[in-house]
C-alpha cells in the first residue's frame, strides 16, 4: 500500500499533495493565545516539522483527504487551487501547483470525483473547486456533488455583507470558487448535518467560521474525525484553548475544538486536520487541561522542501 494512504474499516484514505512548507506566520501571530513556553517545552517534536526553529516561521500544509467509501471518491477540501488571485493572502496568489496530477496518481480523474466536502470555505479549503477555463472559473469536478453548510455559504456570500474577522484575506474566493459551482447547479447547502453514507457523516461544528463542519468516519470498530481548521497545529492538542488567528468565533471555537477532541480521544478515533504536515493525523488521549498524541498516522511525512514526498 502507498505510504500516503491507509484503510480504517471499509474507507480507503489517501493523502493528496498541494503545498507544505512556510505559510508566512511565527507561532505568536498565528496561535496568539498559545505559551511560549508549550513551543519550548514541546519543541523536541514540534521542530522542525511544525514550526521552523531558525526562522521560527509556523510549517504547516495543504492537501486534500480522497476517501473511497461504498464505491465513490470524495474528496475533503480543495486546497488553494491554481492561477487564483489573492491580492491579500500573498502565500496563495496565483499558485500554479501539480495538485491534479498527484490526484491522478491516486487514480482519480477530475469526473471520477463523485462529491466534495468543502469543511469551511476559507481561502485554501475551496480552491480547486473551480479552475481556469480562458477566463472563466468553471467545476474542475464536473460530476461531483459540492457539499457546502448553509451558514458557511450564507457567511461568505458577499451579497450579506458579512464583516469578517479575516478581513479581506478572502477575497475573490467566494466569486472565484464557490459561486462557479452554484450557479452550475453542482452544490448541496445542508444544515445541521448530513449523512454521506453508512460510513461517513457530516455536522456542524461552528467556531473557526460560522458553518465551519467535521466530517465523521465509523466503520466496523474504525473512527477518525476529519476536523479541518479546529487544529491547525499539533501545538492546539497540548492547548487546546490556543484559537489560530483565523478563528471568528473565539468561544465557539475553543468549545467545539474539546469537545471534538475529548470525543476522539474517548473512542480512540483518529484526529485528521486539514493542514498537519508530518504524518498529517494522530490519536490523541486526555492529559491535564489538554491532550498529548497517543500515536501518529503512518503517513509518510513530506520532506520539509517538499514536493518530492508526497
Ligand atoms: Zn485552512
Amino acid at each position: 500500500m502507498p505510504a500516503n494512504q491507509i484503510t480504517l474499516g471499509d474507507v480507503t484514505i489517501t493523502r493528496v499533495w498541494e503545498y507544505s512548507g512556510p505559510v508566512d506566520m511565527t507561532p505568536e501571530t498565528f496561535f496568539p493565545e498559545s505559551s511560549p513556553r508549550t513551543w519550548e517545552e514541546h519543541s523536541s517534536w514540534l521542530e522542525p516539522q511544525f514550526v521552523d526553529p531558525e526562522t521560527r516561521i509556523v510549517n504547516s500544509a495543504i492537501q486534500t483527504w480522497l476517501l473511497r467509501s461504498e464505491g465513490r471518491n470524495i474528496l475533503i477540501d480543495t486546497g488553494v487551487g491554481n492561477h487564483k488571485e489573492r491580492p491579500y493572502s500573498p502565500v496563495w496568489s496565483r499558485l500554479d501547483t501539480d495538485f491534479l496530477d498527484n490526484l491522478a496518481e491516486a487514480g482519480v480523474r477530475p469526473e471520477d470525483v463523485d462529491i466534495v466536502v468543502n469543511t469551511h470555505l476559507h481561502v485554501d479549503h475551496v480552491g480547486w473547486n473551480t479552475y481556469l477555463d480562458g477566463r472563466t472559473w468553471v467545476p474542475t469536478f464536473p460530476n461531483a456533488t459540492y457539499l457546502i453548510s448553509k451558514a458557511d455559504f450564507d457567511f461568505w456570500n458577499p451579497a450579506n455583507e458579512h464583516k469578517p474577522l479575516l478581513g479581506r484575506g478572502n477575497q475573490n474566493v467566494f466569486e472565484d470558487s464557490v459561486a462557479p459551482v452554484h450557479e452550475a447547479g453542482l452544490t448541496h447547502l445542508w444544515e445541521d448535518s448530513y449523512t454521506i453514507d453508512s460510513n461517513l457523516r457530516l455536522d456542524l461544528a461552528p467556531g473557526h467560521t460560522p458553518g465551519s463542519s467535521v466530517i465523521t468516519l465509523e466503520s466496523g470498530t474504525d473512527r477518525a474525525v476529519f476536523v479541518g481548521d479546529l487544529v491547525h497545529n499539533p501545538v492546539q492538542f497540548v492547548e487546546p484553548d490556543a484559537n489560530s488567528c483565523f478563528c471568528e468565533d473565539p468561544a465557539a471555537a475553543r468549545a467545539t475544538r474539546r469537545r471534538i477532541l475529548h470525543w476522539a480521544a474517548d473512542l480512540g478515533a483518529l484526529v485528521v486536520p486539514a493542514h498537519l504536515g508530518g504524518q498529517g493525523a494522530a490519536e490523541v488521549v486526555r492529559e491535564g487541561n489538554g491532550f498529548v498524541i497517543k500515536g501518529w498516522a503512518p503517513f509518510a511525512p513530506y520532506s520539509s522542501t517538499s514536493k518530492e514526498a508526497r
